[in-house]
């Protein structure tokens, strides 16, 4: 069997030479494709640009029958398959859009062997009809793209998508590969547990973009900035992210009679028209493009050299990705967020307006996006946190970094609260860890038993407001974890382990400067 896995991977290695032109596989592709062709079912984190694709392709090629990938980005599935042809690789798709004939023609391909890819839409993977096909099929693997869609915590959950979770019933024998950007905590226990992954090999690649860099400005005269920012960036090409439709036409139109050459793009207009403004974009006709976030899923465009948020995105995810359409070629690329609180209040709306399952989820999750915003700790740390990854050190590349607030050792400071995180056996939320810091007598801490642990009363001297601003500073260095899914207690990290041992100083922020801070951006 040994021999057989070496014969495997040596094949994997050729495939990736033969079908894609590359040499060698990046460092943890080659560790998921051997998990793949081990049979294990896997899951893997990694980010837009990361290479997942390759991830279940060259496991289809190597192995023996069919790979279903399953997708809910049917616009692209046309193009994806058309890519894979173009290298040699027999495959096609099967949606909704297609009419019968196109349907019998594929399916006949699927039943002769004649395809190693078939990618399908999840609600037309689930009808019986098509079940009862795959089962007379030898299928190789299943690969599930843009996992995340399964779990209400991700930022785009789609119903279709749980009923994927029966296929681990349907083909209890048949490896399943599921794939995502995105790699909060949460949303990933959802993936392993809905989908039925079975003891899966979890794969998490860096999120760290070192050549982007990030910057926070206030929303006041916005425009104004954005003219300043345009000609610091002369014939560069970007995009500037709007929340409504009407707020990409009138940007672009202000741009325009400013003399620059920009566009807008939202799902409003026809498929023409979006065709036409994407292309001018990625040959550089069109320089700046003004849009919704309808613009960017699947564009490769590697030069993008900025990015700006002319409204707050509603949760880190998004901005995460947006963002991440700069710098693809792993040149230095800039990124720009104006922050309002109008923003905030107007996205809440929209949030609590919405007849959602995950209203509480998305209202949290904005919540995060606006202590970003406001935070004074540097801004890569923070995002990168929040995807549960450890940066030891200040990234020198965000507005925080380069225009520090003044720090100081709050090593003492954060090891009383850990501690006191870990003595309630991370059984506590936010403010009754304070009142436990600050030696409260409340009913429920003398019921608990609380008053006898080390730390009670250890904060006293902090009032309630530092420590909340102290705990959330916690949070944002990844020193403290909130577990949402459990009352939103607080829970200890590796990285904080490192520090309740000793073996690791925090630096905080004073209060009084943050708030000082904010008085100056309100003022600005
Ligand atoms: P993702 O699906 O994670 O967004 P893709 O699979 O589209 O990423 O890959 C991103 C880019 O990286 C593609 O242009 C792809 O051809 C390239 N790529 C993937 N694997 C390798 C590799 N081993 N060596 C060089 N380039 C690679
Ligand atoms: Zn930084």
């Amino acid at each position: 069997k040994l021999i057989m896995q070496a014969a495997l991977l040596s094949q994997a290695k050729e495939a990736l030479k033969k079908y894609f032109g590359y040499d060698t596989f990046r460092p943890m592709q080659a560790e998921i494709v051997q998990s793949v062709l081990y049979q294990r079912d896997t899951l893997v984190l990694m980010p837009t640009g990361g290479g997942k694709s390759v991830c279940f392709q060259i496991p289809a090629m190597v192995m023996e029958g069919l790979c279903v990938v399953i997708s809910p980005l049917i616009a692209l599935m046309k193009d994806q398959v058309e890519g894979l042809k173009a290298n040699g690789i027999p495959a096609s798709f099967l949606n909704s859009t297609q009419n019968t004939q196109e349907l019998a023609i594929t399916e006949n391909l699927a039943y002769r062997g004649e395809i190693k890819l078939l990618y399908v839409s999840p609600e037309k993977l689930m009808t019986p009809g098509f079940i009862n096909f795959l089962k007379k099929l030898k299928i190789s693997l299943f690969a599930i793209d843009e996992a995340h869609c399964v779990s209400t915590w991700g930022h785009d959950f789609r119903p279709e998508y749980t009923q994927l979770g029966a296929l681990r019933e349907y083909f209890p024998h048949i490896p399943i590969i599921a794939l995502t950007a995105t790699a909060d905590k949460l949303t990933r226990k959802d993936i392993v547990q809905l989908l039925k992954l079975n003891e899966p090999e979890i794969f998490i690649a860096s999120f760290d973009r070192p050549n982007l860099s990030l910057t926070v400005m206030p929303a006041q005269n916005r425009f104004g900035l954005i003219q300043r920012f345009l000609r610091n960036h002369p014939r560069q090409s970007g995009i500037i992210y709007c929340l409504s439709r009407k707020g990409t036409e009138d940007l672009a139109e202000k741009l325009q009679n400013e003399g620059f050459n920009a566009a807008f793009y939202h799902a409003g207009m026809t498929a023409e028209e979006r065709n036409l403004t994407q292309e001018a974009f990625i040959n550089d006709q069109t320089q700046i493009i003004c849009a919704t976030i309808a613009f960017g899923m699947g564009i490769d465009k590697s030069n993008v050299r900025w990015v700006i948020h002319y409204n707050l995105p509603k949760n880190l995810e998004s901005y995460y990705q947006e963002i991440g359409r700069a710098g693809r070629d792993g040149l230095k690329s800039d990124t720009l967020l104006f922050y309002s609180y109008r923003d905030v209040l107007t996205l809440r709306e929209m949030i609590t307006s919405n007849q959602n399952p995950n209203t509480e989820v998305q209202l949290m999750k904005l919540e995060r996006m606006q202590q970003f915003a406001e935070a004074q700790i540097c801004r890569r740390k923070i995002l990168l946190s929040y995807f549960n990854e450890d940066l030891l050190h200040n990234c020198n590349n965000c507005d925080v970094c380069r225009n520090p607030p003044a720090w100081f050792d709050g090593t003492v400071v954060a090891q009383k609260a850990l501690s006191a995180v870990a003595r309630t056996n991370e059984k506590v939320g936010m403010s009754m860890l304070i009142d436990i810091l600050r030696g409260s007598a409340r009913k429920e801490i003398i019921e608990k038993n609380y008053d006898q642990i080390k730390t009670y009363g250890a904060g006293k001297d902090i009032s309630i407001a530092d420590w909340q601003q102290y705990l959330l500073q916690l949070l944002q260095l990844g020193l403290i974890e909130v577990a949402y899914d459990e009352g939103n207690t607080l829970k200890l990290t590796e990285a904080s382990k490192q520090v309740l041992f000793g073996n690791r100083k925090v630096n905080l922020v004073q209060m009084s400067v943050i708030l000082q801070k904010n008085q100056e951006k309100k003022e600005e």
